[in-house]
């Protein structure tokens, strides 16, 4: 049976985003270049530095995957793009060592040249709901992109209320999250309730409410404990996003509220999507070109960033 949903993939979300970096692209008068490291065998990751390299040598930048065969040598390499004047920006595939390591590395790359957006600065930045670098608001602070795209797949779907002030525009919207890791689902869970949702944010072993309070009356997002199950915090939301890494996970499609926005970023497919076409009004099944969309995007930031416009 026909049913309203919108099933609306990423390519489609990504066109829009692509087509104002290809604008901006075409300003320039040298091409950016973006480095990939790649220091592990996972075949996404090397899917997704393929298709990185082909989105961005498209949109007119230059793209260097450099695949490294022992982890232990990508510390030098971070560094010896950080050295390098002709790169622009860096781009580090992970998970490498899957520990703590994977953090310091990501500290390594300098703040000039992080396009994923995952400096400290930036990410205090970001939980403390900070828009810029400086006091003259000139340089804007860089956003993780994979909860940047989150935010950017939203405001396609409509779901940023244009009428609200910029800054409060989700205020009256619940979302629940599942997935709360440092580099995607703790940073998106910030970024929503700062711009005023309440977000239920869930990850394997409890459930933490993100939000700005009655009226709106804080800058930035508050963290309390939930003591609702997953069942009443899903049945209450007007967006469930999700990202677990298993191919055995499946979102209870019994918990959507009737007319819900669903977003899956995982790489597995968190949602029985035939199922869920009964339920919910849109989805988006993956994400990854919209992500991608912001990496480029942060690039031409960090570029006005270092030189107050895109161009020298
Ligand atoms: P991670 O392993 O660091 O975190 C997984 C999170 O899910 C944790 O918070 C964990 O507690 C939670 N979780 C796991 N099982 C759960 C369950 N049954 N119920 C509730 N919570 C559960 O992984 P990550 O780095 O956040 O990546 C997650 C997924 O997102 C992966 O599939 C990854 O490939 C994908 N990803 C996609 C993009 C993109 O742009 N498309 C970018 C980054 C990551």
């Amino acid at each position: 049976m026909a049913t309203p949903c919108k099933v609306v993939p990423a390519s489609k979300i990504a066109q829009k985003y692509l087509k104002d970096v290809e604008q901006l692209t075409s300003k320039l008068d040298k091409p950016l270049t973006l480095v990939g490291l790649l220091a592990n065998d996972d075949p996404a990751a090397k899917l997704y530095a393929n298709w990185t390299g082909k989105t961005a040598s498209k949109l007119g930048f230059n793209y260097k995957l450099v695949e490294i065969p022992q982890k232990d040598q990508l510390e030098e390499e971070i560094y010896q793009a950080n050295r390098d004047d002709n790169v622009d920006g860096m781009i580090v595939y992970f998970p490498v060592f899957g520990d703590r390591q994977d953090q310091y590395l990501q500290q390594c790359v300098s703040i000039d040249k992080d396009v994923e957006g995952l400096n400290f600065q930036y990410i205090s930045n970001m939980y403390h709901n900070v828009r810029f670098l400086d006091s003259d608001h000139k340089k804007k602070s860089i956003l993780p992109c994979t909860p940047l795209a989150v935010v950017k797949i939203l405001e396609y779907l409509g779901v940023y209320n244009n009428l609200l002030d910029y800054g409060d525009r989700l205020y009256g919207k619940t979302v629940t999250i599942i997935n709360r890791s440092e580099i995607v689902g703790r940073p998106l869970a910030a970024l929503l309730a700062n711009d005023g949702a309440t977000v239920y944010s869930v990850d394997i072993n409890d459930i933490q409410i993100y939000e700005r309070g009655d009226g709106l009356r804080l800058k930035q997002h508050q963290v309390k404990e939930c003591t609702k199950s997953l069942e009443e915090c899903a049945k209450s939301s007007d967006i469930i996003i999700t990202g677990v890494p298993s191919k055995d996970y499946k979102f209870p499609t019994e918990y959507i509220k009737r007319g819900a926005v669903l977003v899956n970023f995982s790489s597995e497919k968190n949602f029985d999507g035939e199922a869920v076409k009964q339920v919910a009004s849109m989805y988006v099944p993956m994400i990854g070109k919209v992500t991608i969309a912001m990496l480029l995007r942060n690039l031409l930031r960090l570029r006005i960033n270092k030189y107050g416009s895109l161009e020298k």
